[in-house]
């Protein structure tokens, strides 16, 4: 029987083990933390966004780290293998808006629980609380050491994982592993991570959220990139849905330096023309009063001073003495409301790792390294990354899969 050594027990390493073992392996997971899939129990806001409805070329395009990297793997365990296979197991789950799935009782410890049963179902040998010190590749295979003991197998899939959030078991012990193994790390980067700013009144707006807003990354008043949506004011700086696909995009552009400047459309269904009307109909109706009180019905209270300070227009002007230049200012800056982007917030907070084991040296269609034999990489250790969707964890599950096949598989086909 062949004998596959797992480590790291994350949404890859555990759809590593059941593959391998559904294919007749003796399989060995390793995990560091008490449970597995501890990660996995926190994914989507405490119930898990575990994939996406979307077709598999829309996973692709929505994978700004190397989306192509991962066809083959997308082909052999898709989102509807996916939803086959936990919904065989027992997880009803429901569709929400943008095709993103979750399970039916909004609880990602389900999920965690449900495959902590299957592995054991699975007979799969769990080795929980003992983490992985050094990956060997020997004569035979691999011999794996562990504050506990050491150990041996014909294939080694390490899915350690990248190095956000650390406290969950994930702090980048895969890539030391892959780099004695002869393989290079791309750089690590934070992905899907609130941007800091150089204005530090961002502070007073913590916690407001602007929907429908068009934001943008500008730099020497080049346009970059922009995205339509949700975002929001942190302590520290911006945070939200089109924030997090935008740090996304230029965790992939080395060129893409800070400082970066950030333009928000707050009306972005307006042209300059209809908002200026816009605007005038409301200053009729607040003449005798000062300039902030015309914005109300436009603009959520807390941002108003800031908008206006931005117009150069003082909050104590009346409305029936602001000038039609200074309206005019208003108008552009309603439409590129700007702060300056100095960084992202530390990679620990992030919710994916850019950067990982090099694309270039593993077999797509296989997981195996390119460089040694028996040897396998799968989820999030991979220099692969997603936006927001539920895309990361498919990618997991999908690589995780085809190691696990191609693991156990592997003596057959010599
Ligand atoms: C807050 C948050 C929310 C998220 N929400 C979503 C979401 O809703 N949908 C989505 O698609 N993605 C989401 N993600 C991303 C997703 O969780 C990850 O992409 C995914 O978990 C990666 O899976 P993985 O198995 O590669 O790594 P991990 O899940 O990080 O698992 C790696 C495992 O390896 C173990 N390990 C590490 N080193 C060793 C060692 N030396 N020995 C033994 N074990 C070791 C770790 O303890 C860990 O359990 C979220 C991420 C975060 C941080």
């Amino acid at each position: 029987m062949k004998q596959v050594i797992v480590v790291g027990a994350g949404a890859a390493g555990i759809f590593a083990a059941l593959a391998a073992s559904s294919r007749g392996a003796g399989v060995q997971l390793f995990e560091k933390n008490d449970i597995v899939g501890k990660k996995m129990g926190i994914t989507g806001k405490g119930r898990c966004n575990l994939t996406n409805t979307a077709p598999m070329t829309d996973f692709i395009a929505r994978t700004p780290g190397h989306g192509k990297f991962l066809f083959s793997a997308y082909r052999a365990f898709s989102n509807e293998d996916l939803l086959r296979c936990v919904h065989q197991w027992g997880l009803a789950t429901k569709e929400e808006r943008g095709g993103r799935v979750f399970p039916r009782s909004d609880s990602a410890i389900e999920v965690r629980k449900l495959l902590y049963h299957r592995l054991q179902k699975q007979h799969v040998e769990l080795h929980l609380n003992e983490g992985v010190l050094t990956v060997n590749h020997t004569d035979g295979g691999f011999s794996v050491r562990t504050e506990q003991g050491s150990y041996t197998a014909d294939a080694c899939i390490i899915t350690t994982g990248g190095l956000s959030y650390p406290v969950t078991g994930s702090s980048g012990d895969g890539f030391h592993f892959a780099k004695k193994l002869g393989h290079t790390v791309t750089p690590l980067k934070p992905s899907l991570i609130p941007f800091t700013t150089e204005e530090t009144w961002v502070r007073d707006l913590a916690g407001l959220s602007l929907r429908n807003v068009d934001v943008s990354l500008w730099k020497h008043g080049k346009k970059l990139a922009s995205q339509f949506g949700e975002m929001l004011f942190t302590h520290t700086g911006v945070s939200g849905p089109v924030i997090l696909m935008l740090s996304s995009q230029a965790a992939h552009k080395p060129k893409w330096e800070f400082p970066m400047q950030l333009r928000i459309n707050l009306k972005p269904a307006l042209t300059a023309e209809t908002l200026d009307s816009r605007i005038q109909r409301d200053f009729q109706k607040y003449l005798r009063k000062q300039a902030g009180n015309g914005l109300q019905d436009l603009l959520p209270r807390r941002l108003i001073p800031y908008v206006l300070e931005q117009a150069e227009i003082p909050e104590q002007t009346l409305i029936n003495q602001i000038t039609r230049t200074q309206r005019q200012d208003l108008v552009t800056v309603l439409q590129a409301f700007s702060l300056t982007l100095t960084g992202t917030r530390p990679i620990e907070e992030a919710i994916v790792t850019a950067g990982g084991v090099s694309v270039r040296e593993i077999n797509p269609g296989t997981m195996e390294s390119k460089k040694v034999q028996g040897l396998y990489f799968a989820g999030e250790v991979i220099d692969i990354d997603a936006f927001t969707g539920g895309y990361n964890l498919q990618a997991a599950f999908s690589t995780g899969y085809v190691a696990g096949c191609s693991a156990a598989e592997e003596e057959a086909d010599q």
